[in-house]
């Protein structure tokens, strides 16, 4: 979901934005117009994670599959190994692109599990000559989400945020480098965010193409071509709207209760189950799955008729999803609750 105020804002603006006499779409990139909306979102997204000018902050596009290559021939920096988590479809993703730049050490797999625990981090395995450590924070698909920043020492730590950033406030500083998709819980598709530490920038693969350089893009301020206009606006609107929430103090409460009570009625249920070890669920994807698996088709055509929609789980799990992003109202959440609980009735 989108906040509603942010769409019904792009519509009053959709034709003439503040009275330039165009719409966003249709300005230079280059134009004071665009410079002031782009670079009032950077100003925005630095305050709400509290970012210093240490770090770089880019508004790219090729989503966080692009960013699964630009990691490895942005921060190899003349190392030929890099560690990274495998906690599910996302982080094999990653591995999967990684290992055509660099031999990469599993730290813990979480696969043997079916991606519903983390191991112990005793049994985890860093090595020394990392030139990164990277791990996937919420496994969107999965719904298996770490509770706390791996310590890696002095060796950077990089982390796919697609599904969870702006959710809660995190410490910008324990990172090397924080990306994220911006259709999970951003803004629209189209643009990725990065923020990358500035020390650890120059030192690319010799291949490695221009637009793929973190430090010509952050060099160029995200422009070195023309970048996502439209999406980078609305994200800046999102990033306004979190700051009339309250912030991300404020969003961390609100998203907290709203996972507390969805998993409550999952566990209550005798209809209902959710797989994954308490400590480690996601705040942002609750998948579930029916005790029945025959039910799936029914409780989703009821849920569509009771106006709860893309509730249907990755095809690579099956089951539901209920995707609670920062734009979910809690009111989402009671109504797909009392929505489970009724379903239960007739069908329990
Ligand atoms: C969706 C997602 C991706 C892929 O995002 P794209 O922008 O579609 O490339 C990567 N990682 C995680 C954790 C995701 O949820």
């Amino acid at each position: 979901m989108l906040p509603a105020e942010v769409m019904l804002q792009a519509q009053a603006e959709m034709l003439d934005w503040h009275n330039s006499g165009m719409s966003v779409m249709e300005m230079s990139h280059r134009g004071p117009e665009y410079s002031s909306i782009a670079q009032k979102a950077e100003a925005e997204l630095r305050e709400l994670l509290t970012i210093s000018d240490d770090y770089a902050v880019l508004f790219l596009q090729g989503g966080a599959s692009s960013q699964f290559a630009m990691i490895p021939m942005n921060l190899l920096r003349g190392k030929t190994k890099a560690d990274y988590f495998n906690t599910g479809a996302w982080s094999e993703k990653a591995i999967s692109e990684a290992q055509k730049y660099c031999d990469v050490n599993i730290v813990t797999d979480s696969t043997a599990n079916h991606c519903t625990t983390i191991a112990d981090k005793n049994t985890w395995q860093f090595s020394a000559d990392a030139a990164y450590v990277h791990y996937t924070v919420n496994e969107t698909i999965h719904g298996l989400e770490f509770d706390d920043i791996p310590d890696t020492g002095d060796i950077p730590l990089v982390a796919d945020f697609s599904s969870t950033l702006l959710s809660r406030p995190i410490d910008v500083s324990r990172f090397g480098l924080i990306y994220a998709g911006a259709q999970k819980n951003i803004g629209p598709a189209g643009l990725c965010i990065v923020i990358v530490r500035r020390d650890l920038l120059g030192d690319t693969l010799a291949a490695t193409p221009t637009m793929f350089n973190y430090k010509i893009q952050d060099d160029n301020g995200s422009m070195y071509n023309t970048p996502a206009t439209y999406s980078w606006y609305l994200a800046g609107l999102v990033f306004d709207w979190i700051k009339q929430q309250g912030g991300l103090v404020a969003m961390a409460e609100i998203n907290q209760r709203k996972q507390t009570k969805l998993y409550q009625a999952i566990d209550g249920s005798t209809l209902f189950q959710n797989p994954v070890d308490i400590r480690y669920r996601s705040w942002m994807n609750v998948p579930f799955t029916l005790v029945n698996d025959s039910l799936n088709t029914q409780f989703l055509a009821d849920a569509k008729l009771a106006g709860l929609l893309s509730l249907k789980g990755h095809k690579a799990l099956g089951g539901m999803r209920a995707s609670i992003y920062n734009a979910m109202p809690e009111a989402g959440v009671d109504a797909l609750i009392a929505f489970m609980s009724e379903f239960e009735r007739k069908h329990g």
